[in-house]
Parts: structure tokens; sequence; C-alpha cells
């Protein structure tokens, strides 16, 4: 059934990629009317460095739900603190968007690692951080490892029902005592015959109020921090996990937060993902493909920003003069284009080097570090041009502001990735 479906919209994306008219509507598409694609005139298929016809065209039908589906309702959303994440993925997961690099028995599209980040970046035109999150809390940093390591049975009972939109998944690393230091958790899962009996909890749990299932690391031995912890697949719904509370946040309104806790708590042992003792390692590589992704993300949403400042300051006038004017202004803005611009190099050559086979954690690190510093800078200025408008909550600007400041403290803070760089340049203090 998911491989008919699978199949089926992979049939439906390359009947697209032959359309004879799909390239000069992808080429249109760059001179829209539209201010995020007038920003990216030169991403054409014809020379872009990762995207083809097909990752515009993906990019094209999702920006169509983004637009339907999703942006007339995020205000509303945001104002409620929570979105109907099962409403919204159902229709994402209908249309292939939940699953572009899973594979294709699995009800994915079986492409590879840049249609994700294709997707990331069109994501950044949803009018808000959260929901951005949470689809890719979904796609890209609970699945990777079930989809590399996971059995055949926990892939049909959770990876295809994620890629289909029916099921809801969270990611339960962080803990109230344990966050930049991943090794450090406390949640045990102790084997009891065939079960682990799981007790603990979790902490800035993203989806986590209405999540159906969480990719849970928990300490499955008393062995060394590196080498006694496991991925578990955690149903929400059985007894013993509690909601202990929905989070209020600075930004991300309307992604929901939670606060979870573990009391006796029986899961299969068959329920782990891949070999047991490995979760730690296989988290640290899902980290790759999450980091990536956020960065793609935001990218996409400070162009946005960069253009909707520049509509703004062109039309208010100071001093007799548009703000924009002001050469303070368009050459702080010329300069913060070319960082973006330097960010999406860098973002393109790692992603292009990973779908290769390369272990890119040095670049995904200094991507993400770079991606956390730029979006305050950047937020941070852009605002600054829009005056007392730039403090209401009306404008895009401010939410961006309240939102972005997460990047450099999840997934991985900036002295996180400052840390793994190091290691990488052999940098760090003997022991
Ligand atoms: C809105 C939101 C959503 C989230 N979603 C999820 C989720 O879905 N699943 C999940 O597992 N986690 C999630 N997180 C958790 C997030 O990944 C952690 O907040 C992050 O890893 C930092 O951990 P911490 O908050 O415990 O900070 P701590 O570990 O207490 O660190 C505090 C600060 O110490 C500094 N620091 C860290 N390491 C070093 C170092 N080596 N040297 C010097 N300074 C250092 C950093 O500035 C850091 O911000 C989310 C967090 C938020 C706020």
């Amino acid at each position: 059934m998911a491989l008919r479906e699978g199949s089926r919209r992979l049939k439906l994306l390359f009947r697209l990629r032959h359309l004879p008219q799909l390239s000069r509507f992808v080429s249109v598409r760059s001179v829209s009317e539209n201010v995020s694609s007038k920003s990216s005139a030169s991403e054409t298929a014809d020379d872009h460095l990762i995207y083809t016809p097909e990752h515009f065209a993906l990019k094209e039908a999702l920006r169509k739900i983004i637009d339907q589906e999703i942006n007339p309702y995020v205000d509303q959303w945001e104002a409620d603190g929570i979105f109907p994440a099962h409403k919204i993925f159902k229709i994402l997961g209908n249309a292939g968007f939940l699953g572009v690099n899973k594979p294709v028995e699995y009800g994915g599209l079986g492409l590879d690692f840049s249609y994700s980040v294709a997707m990331a970046d069109e994501l950044g035109n949803i009018r808000c951080g959260g929901i951005p999150m949470a689809i890719g809390v979904q796609t890209d940093m609970t699945t990777p490892a079930l989809a590399r390591f996971g059995s055949d049975e926990l892939k049909k009972e959770f990876l295809l029902p994620s890629v289909m939109g029916d099921k809801v998944a969270c990611l339960g690393v962080s803990e109230v005592g344990a966050g930049s230091d991943v090794s450090s958790i406390k949640t045990k899962a102790v084997r009891k015959g065939d079960e682990y009996v799981i007790n603990g909890g979790k902490m800035w749990t993203t989806n986590g109020t209405q999540a159906d299932w969480m990719c849970l690391l928990a300490n499955t031995s008393d062995g060394p921090p590196h080498k006694n912890k496991s991925l578990i697949c955690l149903p929400m719904n059985l007894p013993g996990v509690h909601i202990a509370r929905k989070i209020d946040k600075m930004g991300m309104w309307s992604s929901d937060t939670a606060e979870v806790f573990f009391d006796d708590v029986h899961v299969p042992c068959k329920n782990v993902i891949g070999e047991e003792g490995m979760g730690f390692t296989y988290q640290m590589l899902q980290f790759q493909e999450e980091r990536l992704w956020a960065v793609a993300n935001i990218v996409t949403t400070m162009e946005n920003i960069i253009q909707e400042t520049i509509q703004y300051t062109r039309q208010r006038k100071i001093f007799k003069l548009p703000v924009l004017y002001h050469q303070t202004v368009h050459f702080r803005l010329a300069e913060l284009q070319t960082e973006v611009e330097l960010l999406r190099s860098l973002l393109h050559r790692a992603t292009a080097l990973y779908i290769k086979g390369n272990d890119v954690t040095k670049l995904a690190s200094m991507a993400k570090l770079k991606g956390g510093r730029l979006a305050r800078e950047l937020s941070d200025s852009c605002l600054q041009y829009w005056g007392g408008m730039g403090f209401t909550s009306d404008v895009m600007v401010s939410r961006f502001y309240r939102d972005s400041r997460l990047l450099s403290i999840g997934a991985g803070a900036d002295e996180v990735m400052l840390g793994i760089i190091c290691k990488f340049m052999d940098t760090l203090p003997r022991k």
C-alpha cells in the first residue's frame, strides 16, 4: 500500500520533470511578484549548484500549500500558542513532503538530502519560525536514524505513518539537567525480559503535547556515556507517559514545547533503533541533517526579512528622504545580504558533499554557528530600521527577532558548535 502510494507520488514528481514548460515555469518564478523569489533572481535550475528542475518543482508545489493552507492561519496559531500538527502534517504527507529523502517502501519519495534542503529552504517562507521547526522535527530530526538503522517492523510502525502524515513525531534528547551535554542525560531504560522499563523525563520537546511517538534517547546500560545510550521509538499513549506542561516561550509561539515525564513506562525491546548502545552515535549523525536543515530554513527567512525591510524603508520618509536612502541603511543591508549569500554557499557546499557520502560534521557545525549568529545580527539591524513599527507584534521582523534567537541555542548551542569545530582543527586542550 505504502509502496504503491510512494511510487505514485514519485511518478507525479517525475511527470513534472518532463513537462516542457517546467524550465520556463522555473525561470519565470525568479522574477515573479513575490518578495522572496525576487531576491534569489540568480537562482534558477540552469545555473544552480545543487538544485535541478525537480528541486524547483518540489519547491513550487510546496509553496502552494504554504500559501493556501498555512500562511493565512499563522497569526491565529501564533496567538493560540499551538498549530494543528495532525491536520497540517496530513496535508503535507498526502503531497509527499514529509518523506522526500525517505525510502519509497516506507511512503517516501526516495530522493537525496538535497531535496530536504530545498524543502527546508521553501518552508522558510512560512511567516513564523515555529511551524517550519515543527515540520523539520518530523522530517529531519526524529526520523533519519530510524530510516537508516531501524528494523523493517519499526519502520512500518513509526516511519511510514510519519511520512504519510498520520502520526506526529517528537524528539526526546534534552532533559532538565542535560542539554548541551547530551552524554549526561539521566533517563533510564532498564531491560526486564523483552521489555524496557523507562523512568526519567524530557524537556523542551517540540510537538510534545500533540505527538503520537517520541524518538527517545535513554541510557540502556551503566557503561561509558557514549556507549550506554539507545534511541527508542516510544508511543506517547503508553501508561506512564505524562505531559507535565506546555512551556511558555519568548518566540516560536505556534510550536508547542512540552516537558514530559516517564513513570515506569513499558516498551518492547524491539522498539530500539538499530543496535542497543549506539544511540549516542546515531543521534550525533542525526544532528548533521538537523543542523543543515535549520540553516536552509533560516537563510530563506533572512532573505525575506531583508526584502521586507527594503520595501518598508523605501516608502518610509525621514528628514525628507526614504529611510533606505541614508547610506548607513543601504550599506548595512548590502553587508547583511553578502553574509546571507556566504552562508548559502557554505550550506550548498556542505549539502553537495553530504549527498556524495562525506562526513560534513565540521561544515554543518560551521553553518549552524554562522546561521545563529547572523540571524541575531540581521534581525537586530533590520528591526532597527523599522523604528517603532519594528517593536510592534504586527510585523514579521519582530516575530523573526524573537523566533530566530533560538538558532544559537537549540540543536547544539553556538559554543557546542565551536567545540566541534575546534575538535576538527585539533586545537582543544589535551587532557
Ligand atoms: C523552543 C525550543 C525547542 C526545543 N526542541 C527540542 C526538541 O524537540 N528535542 C530536544 O531534545 N531538545 C529540544 N530543545 C532543547 C535544545 O536543544 C537545548 O535547549 C540546547 O541543546 C541547549 O541546552 P540547555 O538549554 O540545557 O542549555 P545548557 O546545556 O544549560 O547550556 C547553557 C549555555 O551554556 C553555553 N555552553 C554550552 N556548551 C558550552 C561550552 N562547551 N563552553 C562554554 N559554554 C557552553 C551555551 O551558551 C548554552 O546556551 C529545544 C529548546 C527550545 C528552547
